[in-house]
C-alpha cells in the first residue's frame, strides 16, 4: 500500500495553526500528560504536535513491564497523527511534571525529523517556562537514508 498523501488543508487552516500559540500547545501537553501510563517510572509526559493544517494530536507516554517497549508521549503523538494522514509538522510540545525539564528525547528528535526538520520544538525547563529550538538545532546531523550509500 502506497502512502496516502494528506488532503489539502482546509480554507482557515494556516490561521488555526498560527493561532496556536506556545502557550496553547503546552496547555494542550499538560492536559494529556494525565493520560500516562508510567508506573515504573513515574514519570509522566504528554505532547501535543500541531499539523499545518491546524490539527493538534496529543500523545502521553506508555511505558510496559518489559521497560525497553515504552514509547514516548512525542512519539505516540507522531504515530497518531501519521495513521490521520498528516505528516506535515509545525510545533510540538512536550511537558512532564512541574519542576522536571524534558526536552525530547534523541530517539523522538530522529522520528520527527523525519517529517519536519524545521518545525518547532517547546518544552518547560525546570522553572516551568517554555523553551523553544528549531528541531535541526536540536539534531544536528540526523540521520537520513539515501539510496545507494550515505
Ligand atoms: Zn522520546
Amino acid at each position: 500500500m502506497t502512502p496516502r498523501a494528506a488532503a489539502p488543508a482546509a480554507p482557515g487552516a494556516r490561521a488555526r495553526a498560527a493561532a496556536m500559540t506556545p502557550a496553547r500547545l503546552m496547555e494542550e501537553a499538560r492536559r494529556v500528560r494525565r493520560m500516562a501510563h508510567a508506573p515504573y517510572s513515574r514519570f509522566p509526559v504528554g505532547a501535543a504536535l500541531l499539523t499545518r493544517s491546524g490539527r493538534v494530536f496529543l500523545g502521553c507516554n506508555v511505558e510496559n513491564a518489559s521497560y525497553g517497549l515504552t514509547t514516548c508521549a512525542e512519539r505516540s503523538a507522531v504515530f497518531a497523527a501519521v495513521a490521520a494522514g498528516e505528516r506535515e509538522f509545525v510545533a510540538i510540545a512536550v511537558t512532564a511534571r512541574e519542576g522536571h525539564g524534558a526536552p525530547p528525547c534523541g530517539s523522538c528528535r530522529q522520528v520527527l525529523q523525519e517529517f519536519a526538520p524545521g518545525m518547532w520544538v517547546y518544552w518547560r525547563d525546570q522553572r516551568g517556562r517554555i523553551q523553544k529550538s528549531r528541531l535541526k538545532a536540536l539534531l544536528p546531523k540526523a540521520f537520513v537514508f539515501r539510496k545507494g550509500g550515505a
